[in-house]
């Protein structure tokens, strides 16, 4: 039985509505991870009066607009950016479906389609989470980065287009291509990193995931629309300023660091210089400070949606077909 088998609208049904609750969970992700928070509990709360919410209420963009972006609580305006990102969740699985899988379904065999089409839509979802949570903090966590590369690894003996080994070669090259030149060597000839230790670990994940192909692409393509975004924001607003949980997260350790005294204030100091936010953005870059992570995951996306023609691209221009 191929995946052509089932029709598009009863896939859709069923699709469609998991993508939606799978954004409602990237909103408890982008709002948790970052504060170290549990995933699993608390149960949803109002972040305004922390009331139990409704299981009725947080049904993925319906409760939102039922509630017309008011919490029935305590009134509170609840942010458009929550139905937004259910909505993402939603489109995602869309996109995903519509353009990696159907033009497909007839040569993919139903039980290993549906296995490959939810870790790949995994991997999706996570990286939205992961830009999210950069272009706020300027990090990118180690559970989604190192996770999804060690879940790419795990997976890509039962996966169609990758195997183990190309899986394995394309995450060492990734992670090197980016440690190499932007971390090592930045640090030996300028005296700070270039770019972030995040960075190459999502590189680590675009290979483990697809080989070099998806190394390739997210980087080049990342770069690309990295550089495309922050021209534009450097002529129509002269500078780009850091996120402001970056600025207050520093001025909270050198708050720190001058209440402390003796062997504290050494350790914190050290914590802060070890720190590549630790120097505010003007004192060398003229007040700019861009995070990278997310046009790499912006990248990684179309990468997994768009993956036949791109891949197939890269593999005849590049490689000769010989990966
Ligand atoms: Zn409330």
């Amino acid at each position: 039985m191929f995946l052509s088998d089932l029709p598009s609208w009863f896939l859709l049904a069923t699709i469609l509505p998991i993508g939606a609750c799978v954004g409602s969970f990237l909103n408890v992700v982008i709002y948790r991870l970052p504060k170290g928070m549990s995933l699993a509990s608390p149960p949803s709360t109002c972040p305004a009066c922390s009331a139990r919410i409704r299981a009725t209420d947080n049904i993925p963009v319906i409760g939102w607009l039922a509630l017309r972006g008011k919490a029935r609580c305590c009134q509170t305006p609840i942010s458009p950016r929550y139905p937004l990102v259910e909505l993402a969740g939603l489109l995602l699985a869309w996109a995903l479906y519509t353009f990696r899988y159907a033009p497909i379904a007839e040569t993919l065999p139903l039980g290993p389609a549906c296995f490959q089409f939810w870790i790949e839509y995994g991997l999706i979802a996570a990286l939205f989470a992961a830009a999210a949570i950069d272009m706020e903090y300027m990090i990118l966590p180690d559970s989604i980065t190192l996770g999804g590369a060690l879940l790419g690894l795990a997976t890509a003996y039962w996966r169609t287009d990758i195997s183990l080994v190309q899986s394995a070669i394309g995450g060492a090259s990734g992670f090197i291509v980016i440690w190499l030149p932007f971390i090592w060597g930045y640090k030996k000839l300028r005296g700070f990193e270039g770019m972030g230790l995040g960075d190459a670990k999502l590189l680590l994940l675009a290979g483990t995931f697809f080989g070099l192909s998806g190394v390739f692409f997210t980087l080049f393509a990342g770069a690309l629309q990295g550089t495309l975004v922050t021209g534009i924001l450097l002529l129509t607003q002269g500078k780009i300023e850091e996120p402001q949980a970056v600025t207050e997260e520093r001025e909270e350790l050198r708050q720190a660091i001058e209440d402390a005294e003796g062997q504290e204030k050494a350790e914190l100091q050290a914590l802060l210089d070890a720190d590549p936010l630790g120097v505010a953005p003007e004192e060398f870059t003229g007040g700019t400070r861009v995070a990278f992570g997310p046009f790499l995951c912006l990248a990684l996306i179309e990468f997994t949606i768009f993956y036949e023609p791109i891949h197939l691209a890269i593999e005849m221009w590049l490689l000769g077909g010989g990966l």
